[in-house]
């Protein structure tokens, strides 16, 4: 089956996209519909991000031209989007996807308040994420919502889901003859308006090449076919080439990201925090990672020290050192846990050194076949007629480059645990 063509999106569903015919409330089955469809995509391994309008329930500039204050009215139409949010969190939960709301104004008792690096721990973790509150300023709107999210979160597309199925030149609910657009430049958004989004999210969206793909969330499955690369509705700013190099270094740069991380849970002589990274004890009966119940601390090159937030922790957190594969005893006075680092038998080190270069050629390998992967789409273009031999060729050098860089960094990122773990 054909993988999907983006790793991560935003989804943005306009307020209206929520309600029935009248264009005011929620419209329970429209819901969960919705629901179905990203669920559908989560399945996929995609990761979502959602973020809702509000016009639904309130439009700040609405309230303004009724006399109201503009900063006000919006902070009414910001709290709108945590009500859709919310609703569509049941929604998605009730299929079962595991779900995050997150909100741009704190409101602790409803949902986490907006902290972009978890954001992308939660997706990384597979959860759809809901941005709820919009940007947490009045004078934006949930548009500039979307395109900000999506260029802090790094996704690869944003998803505008609408009632009309893709942009024409004119209303094609009052005008049949509206010519409608398959693709579009990020300027003819600027230029011409063509009610896809506003100028600051669209000129973010510009800034920051993140391609928007505009489609009719009526029809059911759409959600699915724009992930999946289909052509459907209107491609803004995209250029399929782009694309492909894009999606390719961040994968790689994932590759590499990843085996940085592998390292760092190795233990070598010296202490980190980061040996405990995958340590969890028992928190009254929730697997909790040692680093959010306790301060660790590193007083000296070999000693980490460990000090629980609430002293019961102690022996729980003493019995989870001992039943990992850390091979270090603990050692506490009641209060804090001290974990003095051996140091490593030679033939200890060596053992180590061979798992370093191993993971490191498991990175190599996972890089080449980006790398084919990436040609074979520029190859298949090439045949189609899509781009030019020239253009083909440039590239394929710059998948090329692409590959030598990546690769280089592993040998950099190998070399220095190696160094680290035979340095006595
Ligand atoms: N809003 C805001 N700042 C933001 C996002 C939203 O002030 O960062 C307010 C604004 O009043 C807007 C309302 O929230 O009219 C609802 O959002 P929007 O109109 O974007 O919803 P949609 O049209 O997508 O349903």
């Amino acid at each position: 089956m054909k993988n999907p063509q983006y790793k991560r999106v935003v989804l943005k569903l306009s307020g209206e996209a929520l309600s029935g015919e009248n264009g005011y409330g929620i419209d329970h089955n429209i819901l969960r519909t919705i629901a179905l469809e990203v669920k559908e995509v989560n399945d996929r391994n995609v990761e979502v991000a959602i973020v809702v309008g509000g016009g639904n329930i309130w439009r700040g500039v609405a309230g303004s031209t009724k006399g109201m204050d503009r900063a006000t009215a919006d902070y009414m139409g910001m709290l709108a989007t945590v009500i859709n949010s919310l609703a569509l969190q049941d929604a998605l939960e009730k299929e079962g996807v595991d779900t995050r709301v997150q909100t741009a104004i704190e409101m602790r008792e409803v949902a986490e308040p907006y902290i972009r690096r978890r954001a992308i721990r939660h997706l990384e973790k597979g959860r759809v994420v809901i941005f709820a509150g919009g940007t947490g300023n009045p004078f934006f709107s949930t548009d500039t919502t979307a395109a900000l999210r999506a260029a802090e979160i790094e996704a690869d597309v944003i998803l505008m889901a609408k009632n009309v199925d893709a942009v024409y030149d004119s209303d094609p609910r009052i005008n049949p003859a509206a010519q409608k657009f398959t693709e579009l430049k990020y300027m003819d958004l600027l230029k011409n308006g063509l009610g896809v989004m506003d100028s600051t999210a669209a000129s973010l969206c510009m800034d920051n090449q993140i391609p928007i793909i505009v489609f009719g969330i009526r029809d059911t499955g759409n959600v699915l076919k724009a992930v999946m690369g289909e052509k459907i509705g209107t491609v803004v700013g995209r250029n399929q080439m782009n694309d492909v190099l894009k999606q390719t270094e961040s994968k790689m740069k994932r590759t590499v990201d990843l085996l940085v991380k592998d390292y760092t849970t190795m233990r070598a002589g010296r202490a980190t925090p980061a040996l405990l990274e995958k340590v969890f004890a028992d928190y009254y009966g929730t697997p909790t990672p040692i680093n959010q119940m306790a301060t660790i601390s590193v007083p000296e090159s070999r000693l980490l020290v460990i000090q629980p937030w609430d002293r019961n922790m102690v022996p729980q957190i003493e019995k989870a050192i001992l039943k990992s594969d850390l091979g270090i005893t603990p050692v506490s006075d009641g209060n804090v846990i001290r974990l003095a680092i051996p140091t490593l038998t030679e033939e200890k080190r060596k053992d180590l050194v061979k798992v370093v270069n191993k993971k490191a050629e498991e990175g190599r390998i996972a890089i080449r076949n980006l790398r084919r992967e990436a040609n074979d789409q520029v190859k298949d273009a090439d045949k189609k007629g899509d781009v030019s031999e020239d253009e083909a060729k440039r590239y394929l050098n710059d998948i090329q480059d692409l590959t030598d860089k990546y690769i280089k960094n592993i040998d950099q990122v190998a070399e220095a645990k190696e160094k680290e773990i035979l340095e006595i």
